[in-house]
């Protein structure tokens, strides 16, 4: 597969989109006076790319050369590049166990299922543990992507707590041997203690059964600089490894994961870009940043 083009460039098709539509004529100016610089900012910020990238991006434009689209969005991109990778470390692989949690509706069961499709992909077998104990019904939805893609699933019997459910699930997995163990969980309010509370046991639970667990935080990037509080909040109650960055498709806002990397020193492991299994493209720094302003 080419590289520019792995799924996250036409996810980002809508914020791509949205920012040429101000800075495709303005950064093809010679000159650029105050007021095309507030538009900049603008049309930066409308895209959600964040104040600090926004500040440095300007900032680099402004003292820069060039004098074409390419070559300031070439520019552009170097600069948000660098600030990220000043503090994130992009290298960090996911465990064997994974659990997704996130706020309701975020993508947390299509997730699962995609992840389990891309590791299927590589030869990697996933075992998938039904833990959204609440409702029947994201039982039913995680069975039904499994059967799609002929997935092993893990699924309450009677009616059982989500941390013991994930103990059996991953003794299951361990047993058997599954390449990856992704745990589905129930969605919960970032503000709600009791819901927090639980996920933290879930984990503890699990992490007494194995070291090798990451846990990734489902944010839907049509909710904007909202996905930055519930980033915090999760991250007060357990151990983060990253982010699932959701229905970038839906969104001209898709700049997000910049400030949410930013603020929070985490790096978004994959992109979800659309409803079906294989709508999840593996987070490329370069490939992110570089479909924010090129095709
Ligand atoms: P959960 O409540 O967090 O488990 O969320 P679901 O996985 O049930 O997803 C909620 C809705 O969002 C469903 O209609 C999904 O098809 C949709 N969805 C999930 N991920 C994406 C995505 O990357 N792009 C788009 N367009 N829709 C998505
Ligand atoms: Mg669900």
């Amino acid at each position: 597969m080419i590289a520019a083009n792995d799924g996250i460039t036409s996810g980002l098709t809508k914020t791509r989109r949205g920012l040429r539509s101000v800075l495709g004529g303005l950064w093809r100016k010679d000159r650029l006076t105050q007021e095309d610089f507030d538009a900049i900012e603008e049309a930066l910020l409308m895209a959600d790319v964040g104040i600090e990238a926004t500040g440095a991006l300007i900032d680099a434009i402004a003292a820069g050369k060039q004098h074409t689209y390419d070559a300031r969005s070439d520019l552009a991109i170097r600069t948000i590049i660098e600030l990220l990778e000043r503090g994130i470390d992009f290298q960090t692989s996911l465990e064997k166990v994974i659990i997704i949690a996130g706020v309701n509706g975020t993508g947390k069961t299509t997730s699962a299922a995609k992840m389990a499709a891309h590791y299927a992909q590589a030869g990697k077998k996933s075992l998938l543990i039904a833990a959204d104990t609440y409702r029947a019904a994201a039982v039913d939805q995680l069975a039904i992507w499994a059967e799609r893609a002929g997935m092993t699933m893990v699924a309450p019997q009677t009616t059982v707590e989500a941390a013991a459910l994930a103990y059996s699930g991953v003794e299951q997995g361990l047993a058997e041997n599954y390449d990856r163990i992704i745990i589905d969980t129930a969605g919960r309010i970032h503000t709600s203690r009791p819901l927090m509370d639980q996920l933290a046991k879930l984990r503890r639970v699990v992490g007494k059964q194995t070291d090798e667990v990451s846990t990734l935080l489902v944010i839907d990037a049509t909710v904007g600089q909202v996905g930055i509080a519930q980033a915090r909040q999760f991250s007060e109650h357990v151990e983060l490894e990253g982010y699932i960055l959701s229905k970038m498709d839906g969104t001209a806002r898709g700049g997000v994961a910049i400030p949410i990397m930013l603020k929070t020193k985490l790096p978004v492991h994959f992109t979800g870009v659309g409803e079906d299994l294989e709508d999840l493209a593996p987070f490329n720094l370069e490939n992110y940043v570089r479909g924010l302003f090129l095709d």
